[in-house]
């Protein structure tokens, strides 16, 4: 970045929130991916009118601008690129307008997920929107992505709880999308087009949110079955009968080693070679009519073992193990690469033997575990960057992986994004035509293509 930028940027901000002396440059450097790069500065705003300065700015210098919530994405979105501000939206986590009568609440984009829902609970009201990493992302990061979690199934996804948007574009503008109403019909839909554009069209500033109830009750049930396929038929029978859980969660022998080593899931049968945890929620009288219905969507081949979770306490263990299968997985081996592929829920028993025989076929250690109800894996390839030839077979394996979910009806991601880490598999999924108009329409939010530039599309 040229001086004469970032001497506008401290006399736009302050020395104390535009920042390029190295410590703070090295912190920003990275997002949740094995890479790094260092920006040139990072920017605080603490308000909508600032982000617009900075944008303003940036663009008369030619700066490109990462946006940042809590750097927790696994796909290098808000990793900097060369030459580039980070603006973090960490200063702006203000809860702007709550309002229970109406079910919505109106947020700056650097609130943490987490704390949303918490500030609504007291009202007996919810966010259901629950990635395993809420306690610390943020809900720009989590719009920008198009965040889901375990209770996707039930609850949708992050897109499905945004009413409106504020936000600054490529050229400075502030954009107001959508409603505060749970109803609205005018005009092309462009929050959803921001929701999960990755930071590549504008910087969302505030959102509008839609809450619901808070279910009264939750009762878990953990199934241990002989192997991946027969406990995926047997998320396929949930599908067909009338309850639907709040969470279908899988994993695999290697996924319920890494589980057990933190304590949970003790006493399964010696054979187990898949495990999943069944969630309901609702009403505290309904619960034993859909435990019926969930356990005996769960019996038939393969079950090797059916119980519920006792307690809240037994409960809440598994589903912290469960929730830090991610940074575990990442302990056992020098380099792990996360896919978060979808197929649908009927093909999840084929999209398992697959990996199977990849694993088999490469000789590559492959962890699978993920949101079985939504047929949405994290399929994790444990590998050692320091051979270049097992670097080569996972790159080769990856491609077969992801050509096969296509095959099956399914998509490349389902949750985390495409980043800097994935751009180049995105022709596997979108054609040419779409592309085009992709960029085309980025154009219009970004003509200079300084948001996010080197992310969510491939080179030319
Ligand atoms: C342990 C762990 C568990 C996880 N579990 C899940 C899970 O269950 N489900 C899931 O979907 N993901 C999960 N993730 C991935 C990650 O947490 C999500 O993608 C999350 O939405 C990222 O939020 P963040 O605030 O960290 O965003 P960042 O990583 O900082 O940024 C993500 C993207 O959003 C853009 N961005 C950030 N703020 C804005 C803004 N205000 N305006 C425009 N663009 C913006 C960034 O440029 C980047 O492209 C997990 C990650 C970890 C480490």
């Amino acid at each position: 970045m040229n001086g004469s930028a970032i001497a506008a940027l401290k006399a736009s901000l302050g020395a104390e929130r535009a920042r390029d002396d190295m410590a703070t440059r090295s912190l920003y450097a990275h997002d949740d991916t094995p890479q790094n790069c260092m920006p040139a500065a990072v920017l605080f705003p603490h308000s909508h009118t600032e982000v617009q300065a900075i944008v303003r700015l940036a663009r008369r210098h030619g700066l490109a601008l990462v946006p940042r919530g809590a750097g927790s994405g696994n796909v290098g979105g808000a990793l900097p690129v060369p030459g580039s501000a980070v603006i973090s939206f960490e200063c702006m986590s203000r809860i702007l307008d709550y309002r229970p009568e109406d079910r919505t609440i109106t947020v700056e984009s650097g609130c943490i997920t987490a704390q949303v829902d918490a500030h609504v609970s007291p009202d007996g009201l919810c966010y259901p929107p629950d990635p395993g990493s809420s306690p610390y992302c943020r809900i720009g990061g989590n719009l920008a992505m198009n965040a889901g979690g375990p209770h996707a199934i039930k609850y949708g996804v992050t897109r499905d709880y945004v009413l409106g948007l504020r936000a600054v574009t490529g050229t400075g503008e502030t954009l107001v999308t959508g409603v505060r109403t749970s109803k609205g019909v005018v005009g092309y839909d462009l929050t959803r087009l921001l929701v999960g554009s990755e930071g590549t069209l504008a910087l969302i500033t505030e959102a509008t949110l839609r809450l619901v109830p808070r279910p009264e009750s939750r009762a878990l049930l953990r199934a241990a079955f002989r192997d991946g396929p027969t406990a995926c038929q047997a998320v396929s029978r949930i599908m067909t009968q009338r309850v639907i859980p709040s969470a279908v969660e899988f994993m695999d022998s290697h996924a319920l080693a890494a589980v057990r080593q933190m304590g949970a899931a003790q006493e399964l049968p010696p054979d187990t070679g898949a495990l999943l945890m069944v969630e309901m929620d609702g009403d505290r009288a309904g619960i034993p009519e859909q435990m019926a219905a969930l356990s005996g969507a769960l019996r038939g081949e393969g079950l090797l073992q059916m119980e519920e979770a006792q307690d809240t306490e037994q409960a809440a263990l598994l589903w912290m193990a469960r929730k830090a299968l991610s940074p575990a997985t990442k302990a056992m081996a020098p380099l792990k690469i996360n896919e978060d592929v979808v197929v649908p829920v009927s093909r999840l028993p084929d999209l398992l033997s697959f990996i199977d025989l990849l694993a088999r076929e490469e000789k590559i250690r492959i962890v699978s575990f993920g949101h079985a109800g939504n047929g949405n894996l994290h399929v994790n390839f444990l590998v050692n960057p320091g051979h270049p030839e097992e670097m080569e077979k996972v790159r080769r394996a990856l491609e077969r992986l992801l050509r096969k979910v296509l095959s099956l009806g399914g998509t490349i991601s389902g949750e985390h994004g495409i980043g800097s880490v994935k751009r180049e598999f995105v022709p596997l999924e979108l054609d040419t035509v779409s592309l085009n108009l992709q960029k085309s329409i980025r154009k219009l939010f970004d003509p200079d293509w300084i948001l996010n530039p080197g992310k969510l599309f491939p080179d030319s």
